[in-house]
């Protein structure tokens, strides 16, 4: 069983390709990075797997449900703690986290209880009350991790979780996210710190310009060099 496979996916915003023609397999059990400059589709490819985004081109299936045709066994199986904050910033931890919990069919009491133990999990219980906006930048991407996993899905995938987080909360949510990994959590994360991708992912990816240049397991890359070099060597502009 894969919990990822994308076959050939395609994806153009009015005519302009973002993703072009891409195919992948992460197993379950994998930390998967993908790297890439801005700009190389990474997020638009994690729009298409979640159900954010619409495509026509290509195959996309999460545990072996196709994400447009088996969409609610699908969206069952991933958790996404997405690049942008799209919450309400008046609202609290609680009630945002809440609010997903309702939308993945939860019932009240259930919620009350899977709710207050993700907030504990994530260090926010004491922070749960306050209104959004009013958070530290690390702990917004503690409520955007909490409320991806707040169904408990088997599949985290992370886009730029560490954007605009200083040092010391960086390395606490990536104490979170080996913690998961170990319990089993399948991860993709995107990245454009190297140091990062390094550090947790078994296997990397980069992208550039819509396409996959280059994929292997971490300990081939740091073998034969440094994953910077070879990022450097894949994503510097043609003259
Ligand atoms: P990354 O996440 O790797 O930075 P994106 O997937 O966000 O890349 O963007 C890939 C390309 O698609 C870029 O050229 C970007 O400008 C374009 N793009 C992304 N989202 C939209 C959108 N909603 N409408 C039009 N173009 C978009
Ligand atoms: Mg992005």
């Amino acid at each position: 069983m894969k919990a990822l496979e994308i076959t050939n996916f395609k994806k153009s915003y009015n005519g302009n390709v973002a993703v072009d023609d891409i195919s992948l397999v992460i197993k379950p059990g994998q930390f998967y990075g993908l790297l890439g400059p801005n700009g190389a589709g990474k997020s638009t490819t994690i729009h298409c797997i979640t159900g954010i985004g619409r495509y026509t081109e290509g195959k996309i299936e999460l545990f072996g449900h196709d994400v447009n045709d088996d969409y609610r066994e699908a969206r069952k199986r991933v958790g996404l703690a997405p690049q942008e904050f799209n919450v309400d910033i008046f609202s609290t931890p609680e009630k945002t986290i809440d609010y997903i919990a309702g939308y993945y069919g939860m019932r009240k009491k259930e919620r009350k209880i899977r709710v207050a133990e993700v907030l504990e999990q994530f260090g926010l219980t004491e922070h749960k009350a306050k209104q959004f906006k009013q958070l530290s930048g690390g702990m917004k991407r503690r409520v955007m991790l909490a409320r991806a996993m707040v169904h408990d899905p088997d599949f985290l995938i992370l886009d730029e979780p560490t954007a605009g987080v200083d040092v010391e909360l960086r390395h606490e949510l990536w104490d979170h996210l080996r913690a998961l990994n170990k319990s089993g959590k399948t991860i993709l994360l995107t990245s454009h710190y190297l140091e990062e991708v390094e550090l947790l992912c078994d296997t990397v990816a980069i992208m550039n310009k819509g396409k996959i240049v280059f994929e292997a397991p971490m300990a081939d890359v740091t073998k034969n060099g440094t994953l910077e070099k070879k990022y450097l060597e894949l994503t510097k502009d043609e003259l």
